[in-house]
């Protein structure tokens, strides 16, 4: 994740609340992205240290648990940068320039320069971030996919080229080592059943994660760049003014029309954060114009306020003790550097690098 300060509530339901589930599932590592952040935000950096904070305060606070995963800083491990460098020899550009979020993001940022080296290569670095820990799945929504797909074809490409292959074909090499061989040799090899390639990375499957739709106080998708987000420490008086500002069905004009709950934004809150009897109440008279917007935002604002008053207390220690935080990544961040350093040490030998 991005440090991009203060979490909201659609980190937490569209990334987060999956991330806590699965911590108990699988192995799990999740990592400050400080890199990711400068391929679009490298003119401005004056907030990434407090935001770095901010962000796992956040994580620590909604349960993601260091007992059972492993969280840490991305720049803190020269490793990434090695690995997307040898990446970045054998990645052929055309990859990376028909990455769909690559395309849609240049044409869409217009505020700053992102027609830049780092930006075209952040999948690349992705990739590197995913193998180091020789993943075997990444929690991504569907616009992440793409990356988890270059991510298999750079593994592939570089078991293929620095890979052991091993099999009935070796005969046929006449007399040349694998090593000597070109990656489409071998590749032609492992098709025709004649070699297979015992590669030092696992290809790693995209683990779509179904979030519910959670819509910011415009109506549009909650994110803090729009300035329509309610964040998970905001206290009651803020989330119960923010809720009395959002959009509603825009049909239901006077308190005496009938609504339609199926189009609000607000009942797309209640469905995710209020209890199953006023779901039905907001859902049943919403439609007979019984409950008006204001006394519906209200019930919503109760439920909303009640599921945060947990997370911002769990995240009191932290406040208290901000080293706390610095402690849990300097400890993850040595678990991950054990890791990172083996696999490294494997990719320079079979790269010859040693
Ligand atoms: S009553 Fe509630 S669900 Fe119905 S339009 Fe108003 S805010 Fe939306």
């Amino acid at each position: 994740m991005r440090p991009t300060g203060k979490l909201h509530l659609g980190n937490l339901v569209g990334a987060l609340q999956n991330w806590i589930k699965l911590q108990d599932q699988y192995e799990s590592f999740h990592f400050v992205a400080d890199w990711h952040m400068l391929t679009t935000g490298y003119d401005n950096t004056v907030d990434l240290h407090q935001d770095t904070w901010e962000m796992v305060a956040d994580w620590l606070a909604c349960g993601l648990d260091p007992k059972k995963a492993t969280f840490f800083v991305q720049s803190r491990l020269p490793e990434h940068a090695e690995l997307h460098l040898l990446f970045s020899m054998i990645t052929p550009l055309g990859w990376l320039e028909r990455v769909p979020t690559y395309k849609e993001q240049l044409a869409n940022i217009k505020d700053h320069d992102i027609n830049t080296y780092g930006f075209l290569g952040y999948p690349l670095l992705q990739a590197a971030d995913i193998l180091m820990y020789k993943a075997n799945a990444v929690p991504v929504g569907e616009d992440q996919v793409p990356h988890v797909e270059l991510t298999r074809e750079v593994a592939r490409r570089f078991n293929l080229l620095f890979g052991k292959v091993h099999g009935a074909g070796m005969a046929k090499l006449e007399g040349k080592t694998f090593q000597e061989q070109s990656a489409q040799g071998k590749a032609e090899m492992i098709h025709r059943g004649l070699a297979s390639v015992d590669g030092i990375f696992p290809e790693p499957e995209s683990l779509l994660t179904s979030a519910p739709r959670l819509p910011g106080i415009d109506g549009r998708k909650m994110s803090k760049s729009y300035g329509n987000a309610i964040f998970l420490t905001d206290p009651p008086d803020v989330v119960s003014k923010k809720l009395a500002t959002m959009v509603t069905d825009p049909a239901r004009k006077r308190r005496t029309d009938p609504g339609n709950p199926d189009i609000c934004p607000v009942f797309d809150l209640h469905k995710i954060f209020s209890s199953q009897e006023t779901i039905d109440r907001v859902n049943r008279e919403c439609r007979t114009a019984e409950i008006g917007c204001l006394d519906c935002k209200k019930l919503a604002a109760g439920h909303l306020n009640a599921f945060l008053a947990s997370i911002q207390e769990r995240r009191k220690p932290y406040e208290q003790n901000p080293r706390k935080v610095w402690d849990v990544l300097e400890e993850g961040t040595a678990k991950a550097r054990a890791v990172a350093q083996t696999t490294m040490a494997e990719v320079r030998a079979a790269v010859r690098l040693t």
